[in-house]
């Protein structure tokens, strides 16, 4: 039995997550769940939003899987999946972005994939008042970051038979910061010379996404393009409801849909579970349960395309415990 750590998370997490749950345990994959609570909802009973026996059930464990977690805007404590992307040193975030038959999409055979660097950036957070009416965000870009990611990127792009690599940017403009990112990638190419290598300028790069995404293959971006990017991506092949990903590090993997908490729909059973599911699949390819990971995808696939049993988002008035359902039929 591989024991995983399973963050339910707040908002609609729990009911996603007890979705996917589900779906991965009627595979009969060797999974043992080790259930940890973080969040909003337990800043009561623990003080801290991220309590500490929560990243060290992930240190044990060595992969978890998780549902949203809401981080209050403006003020409140900071983001816990930012604070435990920073705290396990998960650098590299894969956000596959692959069409499935039967979600409405003006797009057809998107098979895209984002690796975002996931540690630094303006996402590191390192901001303050500088006085009352001016505030200053630190956009911090080191040369082993870049290096890490780009790595990553080939070496995804490698292994799973992909031709291209695009680094996204802005160097034009920030030179330092995107420019060392930039040359960066342009250097950890040269290691590469079977995988096609170019680089796109991100506004740019966001109106080709919309026109001809199928020219691209695997994107590399800095923290914060990669979030605004995938988001897109995302939205090419049917929305955030059926975009999974997972925050890789050198040792230690943690599994989350892309979406975030959805809090308006928090105990409604109405959200789409699919995003979560995937989100089990791509962590079960990587357990080396393969076959599991196929059965579901297949699974989610077909009652997809069948239409019926589908949340509100693709069409459907299914609820998220009923799509579960039919996805566990079809297994
Ligand atoms: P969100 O992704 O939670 O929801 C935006 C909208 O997308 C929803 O209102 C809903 O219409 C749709 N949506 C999202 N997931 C869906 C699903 N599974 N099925 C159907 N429709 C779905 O984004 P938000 O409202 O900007 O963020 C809410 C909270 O989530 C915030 O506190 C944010 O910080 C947090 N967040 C967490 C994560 C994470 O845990 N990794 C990621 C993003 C956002």
């Amino acid at each position: 039995m591989r024991k995983v750590t399973l963050i339910p998370g707040d908002g609609v997490g729990p009911e996603i997550v007890e979705a996917c749950r589900r779906v991965i345990e009627a595979t009969g994959a060797a999974i043992e769940w080790d259930v940890q609570d973080a969040g909003a909802d337990v800043v009561d009973k623990y003080g801290t939003p991220l309590p500490a026996q929560v990243l060290d059930s992930i240190r044990k464990n060595k992969v978890a899987m998780k549902g949203p977690i809401t981080t209050p805007v403006g003020s409140g404590f900071r983001s816990i999946n930012v604070a435990l992307r920073k705290e396990l040193d998960l650098y590299a975030n894969l956000r596959p972005a692959k069409t499935i038959e039967g979600v409405r999409s003006p797009y057809k055979d998107i098979d895209l994939i984002v690796v975002r660097e996931n540690t630094e950036d303006l996402y590191a957070g390192i901001e303050r008042m500088v006085d009352e009416d001016t505030a200053e965000s630190i956009k911090l870009i080191t040369r082993r970051a870049s290096e890490r990611i780009c790595r990553f990127a080939f070496e995804y792009a490698r292994g799973e038979g992909r031709r291209k690599v695009t680094a996204v940017h802005k160097a034009n403009i920030m030179k330092f910061s995107d420019g060392l990112f930039l040359e960066t990638a342009r250097s950890v190419a040269r290691d590469y010379p079977d995988i096609e290598f170019e680089d796109r300028i991100v506004d740019n790069m966001a109106m080709q996404l919309v026109q001809k995404p199928h020219i691209y293959d695997v994107l590399v971006l800095p923290n914060l393009y990669g979030d605004i990017i995938s988001d897109l991506c995302a939205g090419l092949v049917g929305g955030l409801g059926v975009a999974p990903s997972a925050n890789i590090g050198e040792e230690i993997h943690v599994f989350e849909p892309v979406h975030g908490s959805a809090p308006k729909y928090t105990g409604m059973n109405k959200v789409n579970p699919t995003a979560q599911i995937l989100t089990g699949v791509l962590m079960l390819h990587f357990l080396g349960e393969g076959e599991a990971a196929q059965r579901i995808y297949d699974a989610v696939v077909a009652v997809i395309g069948e239409g019926k049993s589908v949340t509100y988002d693709l069409g459907g008035d299914a609820k998220t415990s009923e799509m579960a359902d039919a996805i566990i039929a079809k297994l």
